[in-house]
């Protein structure tokens, strides 16, 4: 039996301690918030009485290992799923539906591709021989932006505009010219894979809800969780990690730590992580994303959710179209949109009452019923750490899952897990993690 200690329990800390205890461990998970789920929980808005995700998080079929989680909590029957992937665009010129349902897998996005609107074939040929690349790892792209990949193999500026854009903020939530280019790849790759499922995920409960069962998982399989408990520092013995203590004092041994907090507090828990990380730290950088709620009196589009062309909003959900809510939310609030924009450091030092402006203007040039709606309630959120900022730079020194220290291991969605900063890559992170310790048992 080990005794493991995780610090944080956002998605990477409790995807290692569900992983860790298949293994005959005993866990404890240490949370500095009074909740689970780290940057993935939701909370009630106060007004609305509804539950928002802190940011509207987009899922995917291909977030295989989440997906196993989700099972493994019996949450997965809350998950609304694409057939395969369909993304309205909308644009003030015209507006076009990437859709690949026609065909399976790989065919169908190359019909979905070729189908689009108002895009020139050369420009789909050449996007299709691009993906393609990608999937297969067939071109070098190590060191380049996803700007200067698209430039390298000349890809016209109107799918560009109309494509290309408007996927690297959604899953990469970084400006093109600074997003490494070798994720998007490892996107593809997950994305074509040979379940042929691509298709986009939306939640009909909030994020907290999908997590929340993991209390009662914990009790059954020795692991125990402790909220409100800040780990203020890990304890060392002979050149290894011996035990951890809290803001309050308290101490407690264990044979292995697992870090799965935020990487800036790595040289506050042990000192020598300044030295170890010194570059990575240096070079760590955050991108903000911006999440404003509108409750409206009428609906200004029956679609499901869409990508919005040719403004600072990248995209818009309905989410009365699959967020699960009582008769008397919508009887007060008969509509709910939630509309994103990614990549959004350029917005931080704007107000609200500013993010708010930018937005309706975008809303009312895509969607004129807007203007005719009446604004019930609105709600702004602007959430400036949401990711690390994943540059070909810094995605070479993101940490590895082993440190220096021969029983502590490092988790989140930061380290190196080859994939984007995101609910797959944490857990592809505690994956890591699992592979390790299983060596120390
Ligand atoms: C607005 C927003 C939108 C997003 N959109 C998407 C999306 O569309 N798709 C997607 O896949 N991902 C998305 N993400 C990213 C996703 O939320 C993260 O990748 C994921 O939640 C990271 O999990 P993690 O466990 O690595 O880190 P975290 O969730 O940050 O967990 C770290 C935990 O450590 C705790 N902690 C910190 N210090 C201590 C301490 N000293 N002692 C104890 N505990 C401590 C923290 O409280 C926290 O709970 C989004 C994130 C945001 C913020």
């Amino acid at each position: 039996m080990k005794n493991i200690a995780i610090i944080g329990a956002g998605i990477a800390g409790i995807s290692t301690a569900i992983y860790l205890s298949e293994f005959n461990c005993e866990i404890t998970l240490f949370e500095k918030k009074s909740f689970l789920g780290g940057r993935s929980y939701s909370f009630i808005d106060k007004i609305s009485n509804e539950e928002l995700n802190y940011g509207e998080h987009l899922l995917s079929e291909s977030y295989s290992l989440f997906l196993g989680i989700l099972r493994v909590l019996g949450t997965d029957n809350n998950l609304i799923k694409q057939k395969s992937l369909r993304v309205p665009f909308i644009s003030g010129a015209s507006s076009y539906i990437l859709d690949c349902s026609r065909f399976r897998g790989k065919l169908g996005l190359v019909y979905g591709i070729l189908s689009l609107k108002d895009i020139s074939l050369i420009s789909k040929i050449k996007t299709l021989q691009l993906i393609r690349n990608l999937a297969s790892g067939a071109i070098e792209i190590t060191n380049m932006s996803c700007s200067e990949m698209l430039n390298n193999f000349k890809i016209p500026n109107d799918i560009i505009y109309k494509f290309w854009e408007p996927l690297i903020y959604a899953v990469l939530n970084l400006n093109p010219s600074e997003a490494a280019a070798t994720l998007l790849a490892k996107v593809f790759e997950l994305s074509l894979n040979e379940s042929g499922k691509s298709g986009l995920i939306f939640p009909s409960v909030g994020l907290s809800a999908l997590i929340e069962p993991f209390k009662e998982y914990a009790k059954k399989m020795n692991c125990s969780i402790l909220l409100n408990a800040e780990v203020k520092q890990i304890i060392f013995k002979n050149g290894f990690a011996s035990g951890i203590r809290t803001v309050l004092g308290e101490e407690y041994e264990f044979d292995a730590v697992v870090f799965a907090a935020n990487p800036e507090l790595m040289p506050k828990l042990w000192t020598d992580a300044s030295i170890e990380y010194l570059e990575f730290l240096n070079a760590l950088e955050y991108s903000t994303i911006i999440c404003v709620h509108l409750w409206l009196d009428e609906e200004i589009s029956e679609l499901d959710f869409a990508a919005m062309l040719g403004t600072q909003s990248q995209w818009i959900f309905n989410m009365r179209k699959y967020r699960f809510v009582d008769d008397a939310a919508v009887a007060k609030y008969p509509h709910h949109y939630s509309i994103i924009i990614s990549g959004a450091n350029h917005l931080d030092h704007i107000s609200n009452d500013e993010i708010i402006k930018i937005v309706f203007d975008d809303i009312l040039s895509l969607f004129p019923k807007f203007q005719e709606a009446k604004i019930l309630h609105k709600q702004v959120m602007k959430i400036k750490k949401s990711t690390i900022k994943i540059t070909p730079f810094i995605n070479k020194l993101r940490p590895e899952t082993k440190t220096s220290i021969p029983n502590l291991f490092l988790a989140g969605d930061w380290t190196q897990t080859m994939l984007p900063a995101t609910i797959e890559g944490a857990c592809q992170s505690a994956l890591n993690v699992k592979a390790e310790i299983l060596k120390l048992i």
